[in-house]
């Protein structure tokens, strides 16, 4: 029995969904279409198992499979950023800080972390988060001119205060982070380093992005971002902190692992160890470049002037527009963004001043600069004539014209 025949409004419900991903062009920064191999091992019967424990050390029979699915899952990522110890349980993002800090930090702690209105996450101390209730978070910001980390202010403040902790890596962040200054500061003030890779962990993965791995004691991350695999998280670091971060996974925050999302992490970490996985990343930041240069050309101002990397953040100021309009007027005309805030936000975290675009999905579509500049041509007419819905609805349609050129691989799925 199918799906649509068993459960026909779960079905339809999954089909207009698809659809929607087919016909719209999706420049959320944090998403991405894994490939048809990831869906696949994610549907599997993993999903029945129990499996408490580590490879080798389960409180559960009936494990000698899902070890060697797991244990796979650890090697590939160990290979894949160079580190001494990998843990790839974590459900989500969230959950993989969650490991860090409960692991390697106590209650009430002092993690020194970037201004959340700059581009940091909830997970990196909002009073609404666990992070923000169990740790005092203490702020660098960005340096007002250049919009970009100012690591000698980084130093000082991180002297003058002496953090437990000091986080680096961002999720609206445009620009290269210096990993290698981030460590030095550490050691100096005898901090442990936290990165936080969550957006870029694909870029890394391709060397498209300078790593963490080796100036950082310890590094979290999604793996469904620029890494293109299932949602889930997973946490990197030296041996030295191995044993505390895996019992800060298990048991102290999760119970029995998600198998069969494991099992889809493995073949999104195999797939990012292949060369094609270089040039889809490299492909990535020209297209960010591509589509920024276009939007920047009608006039519209970018937090930090540009992007290094596979995002950019539109800054309205004090504009009419607000990154809560925006979103919702390019909705109409297919194209799929996220409002942001802005360094020195003046509008609500609902509102915002901002929009974060980036160009991770529409890569994997297999879009490249020229489809860029027709975008960025786009997103500025929405965003000039906000009101006009009649052209949304003419761009609309050019939108899923486009987007049929460049076919998702589901066809299967249908
Ligand atoms: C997305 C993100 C997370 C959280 O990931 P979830 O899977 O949504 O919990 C954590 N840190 C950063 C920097 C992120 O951008």
């Amino acid at each position: 029995m199918s799906l649509r025949q068993t459960d026909p409004e779960i079905a339809d419900a999954i089909g207009r969904e698809l659809e929607r991903q087919q016909t719209g062009l999706e420049l959320i920064a944090s998403e991405n279409f894994t490939s048809p191999a990831v869906l696949q091992a994610m549907g599997t019967p993993l999903t029945n198992k129990y499996a408490e424990g580590y490879p080798g050390k389960r409180y559960y029979g009936g494990c000698e499979f899902i070890d060697q699915v797991e244990q796979l899952a650890i090697d590939r990522a160990r290979a894949l950023f160079g580190s001494e110890h990998a843990n790839v349980q974590p459900h989500s993002g969230s959950g993989a800080n969650m490991a860090v800090y409960f692991g390697l930090l106590d209650p009430g702690d002092r993690i020194l972390g970037l201004e959340l209105s700059d581009g940091g996450h909830l997970t990196h101390g909002s009073p609404v988060n666990f992070s923000g209730r169990f740790f005092e978070f203490l702020r660098y910001g960005l340096d007002p001119e250049t919009q970009r980390i100012d690591y000698d202010r980084v130093r000082e403040i991180a002297k003058r205060e002496r953090p437990r902790m000091i986080q680096c890596g961002y999720s609206a962040y445009p620009r290269e982070i210096d990993f290698e200054a981030f460590g030095s500061i550490a050691r100096e003030v005898d901090a442990i380093l936290f990165a936080d890779i969550a957006h870029i962990a694909g870029l890394i993965a391709a060397e498209v992005h300078p790593t963490p791995v080796g100036h950082a004691s310890v590094v979290a991350t999604t793996t469904h971002k620029t890494l293109r695999g299932p949602r889930g998280g997973l946490v990197l670091c030296d041996s030295e902190h191995a044993e505390a971060i895996d019992k800060a996974v298990f048991p102290h925050t999760q119970g029995g692992p998600l198998e069969h999302v494991i099992a889809a992490k493995a073949v999104a970490l195999h797939e990012a160890s292949q060369p094609e996985f270089r040039g889809y990343a490299e492909q990535i930041v020209s297209n960010a470049r591509a589509l920024a240069e276009s939007v920047a050309a009608r006039g519209f101002r970018l937090v930090s002037g540009g992007t290094d990397n596979h995002l950019f953040v539109i800054d309205f100021g004090e504009s009419g527009m607000s990154g809560l309009k925006a979103q919702r007027r390019l909705d109409r005309a297919g194209i799929t963004t996220s409002k942001s805030t802005v360094p020195g936000e003046t509008r609500s975290p609902w509102v915002t001043s901002g929009l974060r675009v980036g160009t991770p999905a529409v890569t994997t579509r297999g879009m490249k600069q020229d489809e860029m500049r027709r975008i960025g041509d786009w997103i500025a007419d929405v965003l000039e004539s906000p009101e006009d819905e009649e052209m949304q609805q003419q761009i609309r349609v050019q939108v899923e014209e486009l987007c049929r050129g460049f076919p998702l691989p589901y066809a299967d799925l249908g």
